[in-house]
C-alpha cells in the first residue's frame, strides 16, 4: 500500500473504545427497567432500524437522532416511557470513551502522515473525547459539522479537502463494514477494516483492502509508503 499519503480514522470502535457495547448496555438497561420481553440485542435491532431509517432531511445531530429513534422503538413496542434518561446515559457512556492501548503509539509512529478523524458524531462531544485522551489529528471532521453521516460521501470529501489529498492516496480505517469500508471504497479511497472482535467477514458487501485486529497491525502495511 505504498500509495498512501494520508489517513482518515473512524472514532468509536476504531480509536476509542465505546462502540456498540455502550448501545448494548443501554439497551440491556431499557429491557430490564421497562420489563420488555426481549433481549438487549433484540431491542437494539429495533432501535437501529429506526436510527438508520432516519432520512436526515432536515439533518438531525447524533443526540437528536438517538432520541427520535429510541422514541420510535418505544412506540412500536407499545412502551410508554421517556427516552431522555436513556439518551443521557448513552451520552455519558460515549463521553467516557478511552483510546485503545495501541492508538497513541501508532499515531506517533505515523508522525508526518496527515491524518484526520472522520466520525458520525456530534462535534463538541468528539472533540472533548479526543482532547481528554490527548489524541491529536490534523483535522476532526464530524457528521454534525458536515450535516451528513457516513457512508455518504460528504464527510470523507471534507476530510480529504482538509488533508489536501485525493481519494486514491488516502487510507480510511474503521470498524464498520458499511459506514467505513463501504463509504470509503465508493469514493475510491483505500479501506482498512478494524475487526477487534474477530467478527466474520460477510460474503456480500464492502470488501476491505486490509483487515486488522488493531491499529498496530496497520504499521507493517504502511511502512513502505508514507514516511518520506
Ligand atoms: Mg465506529
Amino acid at each position: 500500500m505504498d500509495r498512501i499519503r494520508a489517513i482518515t480514522f473512524d472514532a468509536f470502535g476504531t480509536i476509542v473504545d465505546t462502540g456498540r457495547g455502550a448501545l448494548l448496555d443501554v439497551s440491556d438497561r431499557i429491557v430490564r427497567e421497562l420489563g420488555l420481553g426481549l433481549s438487549a440485542e433484540g431491542f437494539l435491532e429495533r432501535w437501529d432500524h429506526y436510527f438508520f431509517g432516519i432520512d436526515h432531511n432536515p439533518f438531525l445531530s447524533l443526540a437528536e437522532a438517538t432520541e427520535v429513534s429510541l422514541a420510535q422503538a418505544f412506540r412500536e413496542l407499545g412502551v410508554d416511557a421517556d427516552p431522555d434518561p436513556y439518551v443521557e446515559r448513552l451520552q455519558r457512556e460515549w463521553m467516557r470513551a478511552k483510546a485503545y492501548p495501541e492508538v497513541r503509539g501508532v499515531l506517533e509512529a505515523l508522525e508526518g502522515v496527515p491524518r484526520a478523524v472522520v466520525s458520525n458524531a456530534d462535534d463538541a462531544m468528539l472533540r472533548e473525547i479526543l482532547e481528554r485522551n490527548r489524541l491529536r489529528f490534523d483535522a476532526v471532521v464530524t457528521s454534525e459539522a458536515c450535516r451528513s453521516y457516513k457512508p455518504a460521501s460528504v464527510i470523507f470529501e471534507v476530510a480529504m479537502r482538509e488533508l489536501r489529498a485525493s481519494p486514491a492516496a488516502v487510507l480510511h480505517v474503521g470498524d464498520s463494514l458499511d459506514a467505513d469500508v463501504g463509504g470509503a471504497k465508493r469514493l475510491g479511497m483505500m479501506a482498512a477494516w478494524v475487526n477487534r472482535t474477530g467478527e466474520r467477514a460477510r460474503a456480500e458487501g464492502p470488501v476491505p483492502d486490509l483487515t486488522v485486529r488493531n491499529l498496530a497491525e496497520l504499521l507493517p502495511s504502511l511502512d513502505s509508503g508514507p514516511r518520506r
